[in-house]
């Protein structure tokens, strides 16, 4: 008997490299574009107004709702999801550090059960690691051949929760929330997690089911189209008792987890919503670019609706395309794993870095 018997083991989630100095960094989906200047802007100001400001921000706990924040994200999304009336209140919204914390959260609350979670075998790879820390069991269902999912296989498996990424990751796979809707719906006495994390890049969100069902909950990111992945900010929408319970939980394991400046700066940041639709229009645009460009060069993909491509090469394997890019300075995304080993996940950068790896892309495979 030693010590290392009592140890929880888990084999961690691996993040894509961060790499140091000039490189083109496509390999970890943040936004090419930095925050709202709203977000600079208060930073200044705050430093300016010492004693005030940010001095005593930092003295003090932070407030444990994040009511700032929760308050201009209501405000800000019933615009945007509910402009005829009956929207978010302050208890449908629940905030975290990033949307990784909003869901270890929500695994640990509404998993807890002696049936398997269930969740696509091809999806956001941490969702098996969560499972796997908290001793739920879980079962991954195969996708279909072209990475679609089979909402079929979703809508009479006896399960102990379902967790789906919409559009999937890495696969950029995007489903019509009224499939969606249908395993909500199958589903009564377990909770569907629907992650979001890339749903602002033009597909439709699913976030007006929580108004209809008391199962269903709805993730979001600002690391993505908000530009803030270092801010570490994420939501989940519910029904008000399943955000109670995701509080409950929370406050049980550390109350105080978004600090104070975060939650000020994220609140200027979701505030401009301008701002957010010019830079998510300027990703979409540039990603269609890059679509036909690595047509051109005989990539097959889906028809992502998200901030990246999952493509593979006619002729070049994943492995030596993601090495010779490497060389060359230029990070994508490539997994050694079953199914998927031939593809690449490329993160939308900006006109000049796509430019810079449509480039490269071109010697590579000619
Ligand atoms: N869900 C999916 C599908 C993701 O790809 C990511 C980004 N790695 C996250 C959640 C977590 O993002 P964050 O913690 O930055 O909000």
């Amino acid at each position: 008997m030693s010590w290392e018997d009592n140890v929880r083991k888990v084999t961690p989630y691996t993040a894509g490299e961060q790499p140091k100095g000039r490189v083109i960094k496509l390999n970890t989906n943040e936004n090419p574009y930095p925050p709202s200047p709203m977000v600079a802007t208060r930073i200044y100001d705050l430093a300016q107004q010492e004693l005030d400001g940010v001095t005593s921000m930092l003295r003090k706990y932070p407030d444990m709702d994040a009511v700032p924040l929760v308050d201009a994200i209501v405000r800000v999304y019933n615009e945007q999801y509910f402009p005829q009336g009956d929207g978010l209140t302050f208890d449908n919204v629940f905030a975290g550090v990033g949307s990784d914390d909003v869901l270890f959260t929500a695994f640990m609350t509404f998993f807890n059960s002696d049936k398997p979670i269930i969740f696509p075998d091809i999806t956001y790879s941490f969702y098996d690691v969560w499972a796997q820390v908290h001793r739920f069991p879980y079962r991954m269902i195969p996708l279909k051949d072209d990475f679609s999912i089979d909402i079929n296989d979703y809508l009479d498996t006896e399960n102990g929760g379902i967790v789906i990424a919409n559009p999937n990751a890495p696969t950029g796979e995007y489903l019509d929330p009224a499939e969606l809707e249908k395993i909500v719906k199958a589903n009564p006495d377990s909770v569907v997690i629907i992650d979001e994390a890339y749903i602002d890049f033009g597909g439709e969100s699913c976030l007006p089911f929580i108004k209809k069902y008391d199962n269903v909950l709805i993730v979001q990111t600002f690391s993505k189209s908000r530009s803030l992945a270092g801010l570490r900010i994420g939501t989940a929408f519910g029904d008000e008792k399943l955000i109670r319970y995701l509080k409950d939980i929370k406050f049980s394991i550390n109350s105080y987890t978004m600090n104070y400046p975060a939650i000020e700066l994220a609140t200027v940041a979701v505030l401009d919503t301008e701002y957010f639709n010019e830079t998510v229009k300027r990703v979409i645009k540039t990603r269609e670019w890059t679509k036909e460009k690595l047509k051109e060069l005989g990539f097959i993909f889906g028809d992502s609706k998200t901030n990246f491509i999952f493509a593979r090469h006619e002729k070049i394997s994943g492995e030596e395309i993601f090495a010779k890019l490497r060389e060359r300075q230029i990070y994508v995304r490539h997994w050694n794993k079953p199914r998927i080993s031939e593809y690449l996940r490329i993160s939308i950068g900006t006109d000049e870095d796509m430019k810079e790896l449509i480039k490269a892309l071109g010697e590579i495979v000619k």
